[in-house]
């Protein structure tokens, strides 16, 4: 028997359900990725995205044939590719692990529905501890507030053994014609990526190693030290995380494991896991309110007083010339790295929410070109979180202010020198206190308008 698996967001050979368990069924296995223009998460990659998704088709493809087998590249709509791969080589099953945002969830819907007309389909939860829906109030709604949430998570238990990856993948006897990486076109012609790339390892066994030098190295001091952007002190799984070389159920089982043999880390470890939650939770909360990916989950933020004429700013922000350090660092280090620290994140985030009142929107596509880790569901709530629009979202209130953050966060100046060489830099392209001003005085505009 043959079976087809398709891979999407789980470019691994480890942990992966589908993959597992069609290696059990199936005496042939053809490995196989689309890349799909229909628009789905995977066909809306940024720039810097579609990079890193060029080296991990590459490393997966590596990856396979160590095992007997080799990754088969077809470019275009999902199901007339599935269908026709089906009649060539006589396939009775597909087996796929789930991608849980909204436009993938429906057209995956579609495709299982028209395939079952001929063959088997299998599909599995391989990226998230938990099903969305599987976790709801007694009252059988969605949560929006992330404590009891994670409370009932942690309570209906969040660790499982992970499925061993599979020594030897039968591949099918007659080989499978493929399409080359580089006719996809995920590298650009200008190659701007080679310094980025420097800075990642890509593909399933670089994912697991960084996390298990993360553990030992700094696991014990996370809670404290990761909000400090001039510190190597988080894990930087993000992109792994994203692409799925790596599953949160890996990383949840190996910092389990390592808790086991150094009790110390306990708290800080601890704290690490609850931001796996976090990516959970924004995954569950697109999968339940999917209207959120373009509109504020507070309905009051659809009418929010914008200001307008913005083009230049947004401009200045995007190019790390904002004239305050510490935005102008967070923004260099995203284009020339495709990474940029969480405490950061936030303050440009605020920058350009509140005191340039630019729609959240403009920040959220700007990062969703530039970041390597851009993940719909985390980027959409990372942006209305730090707008205030979101759930369980920062009040409106608290806008962070650049310089009081770069004294507490990056006191010695390390983090800013690394990014911003010429310090002073260029005069503020705003006046903190007016605009803090401004921006609270619009928030009241809508803020008896009433919530979601
Ligand atoms: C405005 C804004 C936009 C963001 N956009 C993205 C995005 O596109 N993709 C993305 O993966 N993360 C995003 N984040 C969340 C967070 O900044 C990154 O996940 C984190 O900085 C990645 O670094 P790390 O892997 O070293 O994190 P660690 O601190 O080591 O955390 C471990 C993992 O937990 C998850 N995580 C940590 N913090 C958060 C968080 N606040 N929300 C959701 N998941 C989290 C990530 O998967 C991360 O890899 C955004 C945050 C903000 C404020």
């Amino acid at each position: 028997m043959t079976a087809i698996v398709w891979f999407r967001q789980d470019l691994r050979l480890s942990d992966n359900a589908a993959l597992y368990h069609a290696c059990r069924a199936a005496g042939q296995v053809i490995p196989l990725f689309i890349h799909d223009p229909t628009p789905t998460t995977v066909s809306q990659l940024g720039a810097a995205s579609s990079v890193w998704l060029h080296h991990s088709l590459q490393a997966l493809d590596t990856d396979l044939q160590a095992v007997g087998n080799r990754l088969v590249l077809r470019q275009g709509e999902a199901l007339p590719i599935l269908q026709a791969l089906i009649a060539a080589t006589g396939a009775t099953r597909v087996y796929w692990n789930r991608v849980y945002d909204p436009a993938s969830l429906s057209r995956d819907t579609q495709i299982k529905a028209a395939l079952r007309q001929v063959c088997e389909v299998h599909s599995f939860n391989a990226s998230l501890l938990k099903e969305p829906w599987e976790v709801l109030k007694s009252d059988g709604t969605p949560y929006k507030v992330f404590t009891p949430y994670w409370k009932a998570m942690l309570k209906s238990g969040i660790q499982r053994l992970p499925l061993p990856s599979p020594p030897h993948i039968p591949a099918p006897t007659v080989p499978v014609a493929s399409e080359s990486l580089e006719s996809f076109g995920l590298l650009p012609r200008i190659r701007w990526d080679t310094p980025m790339m420097a800075h990642w390892q890509v593909g399933e066994t670089a994912a697991l190693q960084r996390l298990l030098d993360f553990l030992p190295d700094s696991g014990a001091d996370y809670k404290d030290a990761r909000n400090f952007p001039a510190q190597p002190a988080t894990s930087r799984l993000s992109p792994h995380l994203h692409f799925g070389e790596i599953s949160p159920q890996q990383a949840v089982y190996h910092t389990e494991h390592f808790l086991t043999q150094h009790p110390g880390a306990e708290s800080g470890l601890r704290h690490f896991m609850q931001e796996i939650g976090w990516r959970e939770f924004s995954y569950y909360l697109l999968c339940h309110f999917p209207q959120t990916i373009d509109q504020a989950l507070d309905v009051r933020f659809r009418q929010f007083p914008w200001a307008e004429n913005t083009a230049e700013l947004l401009e200045r922000w995007k190019r790390g010339q904002t004239g305050f350090p510490i935005v102008d660092a967070g923004m260099r280090e995203l284009w020339h790295t495709g990474w940029m620290h969480n405490r950061v994140r936030m303050i440009v985030a605020s920058f350009l929410t509140k005191n340039l009142l630019i729609p959240w929107q403009a920040g959220e596509n700007w990062f969703r070109d530039t970041l390597v880790d851009t993940d719909l569901a985390s980027n959409v709530f990372g942006w209305q979180w730090t707008a205030g629009c979101g759930a369980d979202a920062a009040p409106y209130f608290r806008i962070f202010n650049p310089i009081l953050q770069s004294q507490k966060f990056d006191a010695a100046g390390d983090y800013i020198r690394r990014w911003v060489p010429e310090l002073p830099c260029s005069s503020p392209i705003v006046d903190l206190k007016a605009s803090r001003e401004r921006a609270l005085e619009r928030f009241k505009r809508i803020a008896g308008s009433g919530t979601v």
